[in-house]
């Protein structure tokens, strides 16, 4: 079978490695000349060009471009397909992708890789980077059933965790574990850093240890993503955020006034469900 990977960064990239390991033939596309030198220097696809022209003899095609270039890549694409090609994306947002994609080409899947790192590009591309990790195909009523187990097949040799759900469900779940995260922790990092003394400042990023680690990684990433994000699933996320801002006013108000019962309570709900994340 051949695979068509679309967009050689972090995701396409790693997965194009992993699947061309697993002896598909992997065929990718990139914007930029040296990228696609690079990809194949190191062995991560067969072939890559600039042309989606070489997309022809590819069996599934994988739209691993950044969320806003993914419409446009694939009204581009069309022409290219052979008509029992299958087109499924990567985008991290998927009610919008999913509506604008299946009235493009019939025989189109959505899906989610859950993994990342904080880097991007080709250079960021790594081995069994989707090992263990929740991989969401998100079909609609009128989802051809063989494009959907099909795809699921080659999530499932990339050794992912499958789950199926509504592109809306989705959006409305990676608004609590996903969006709202970076958002949150993106506030964190900057109310740190706005303690007006500079010498306390400097204190603090020197006594910064794992917890402050744990909790602003994601907010330390990439800026393009938490803006498509916003963006793309923007109600998900401001109902997460304004519901996250009423869990913040409690705590507030626990230690305004001092109602340490209260916030003891509030923190001991919150360990146990900590434990129900399947991380
Ligand atoms: P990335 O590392 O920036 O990779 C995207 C690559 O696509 C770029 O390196 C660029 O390659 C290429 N590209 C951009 N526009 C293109 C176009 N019009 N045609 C062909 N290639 C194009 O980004 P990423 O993190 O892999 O994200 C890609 C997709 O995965 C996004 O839709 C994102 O929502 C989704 N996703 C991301 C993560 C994450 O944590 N990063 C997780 C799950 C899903 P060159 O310019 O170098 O050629």
């Amino acid at each position: 079978m051949n695979i068509g990977i679309v967009g050689l960064g972090l995701i396409g990239g790693s997965m194009a490695w992993d699947l061309r390991s697993l002896g598909f033939q992997v065929l990718g596309v990139s914007m930029r000349e040296q990228t696609c030198q690079k990809a194949i220097a190191k062995g991560i696809v067969d072939d890559a060009s600039m042309s989606l022209s070489l997309m022809a003899t590819a069996d599934v095609i994988f739209i691993c471009t950044p969320i806003g270039a993914i419409a446009s890549t694939v009204e581009q694409l069309v022409p290219h397909l052979s008509s029992a090609a299958i087109v499924t994306d990567v985008g991290s947002v998927k009610a919008p992708v999913v509506q604008a994609l299946s009235e493009l080409w019939p025989n189109f899947v959505g899906g989610h890789p859950m993994a990342g790192t904080a880097e991007s590009g080709i250079d960021a591309a790594v081995r069994d980077l989707f090992v263990d990790r929740p991989y969401v195909i998100t079909p609609t009523p009128t989802t051809p059933q063989l494009a959907v187990e099909k795809v699921e097949e080659i999530a499932r040799s990339l050794r992912a965790r499958i789950y199926r759900c509504r592109p809306e469900d989705h959006d409305r779940a990676v608004a609590w574990i996903s969006h709202l995260p970076v958002m949150v922790s993106a506030s964190l990092i900057a109310a740190c850093t706005s303690e007006f003394d500079p010498d306390i400042v400097r204190l603090a990023q020197q006594l910064a240890s794992s917890g402050f680690c744990d909790t602003s990684r994601v907010g330390g990433g990439n800026p393009e993503l938490g803006v498509m994000m916003a963006k793309y699933n923007q109600k998900e996320l401001l109902r997460s955020l304004n519901s996250y801002r009423e869990h913040l006013d409690r705590l507030i108000n626990s230690i305004e006034c001092q109602d340490w019962q209260t916030l003891q309570q509030n923190l001991e709900q919150t360990q146990q469900a900590r434990g129900n994340f399947e991380f």
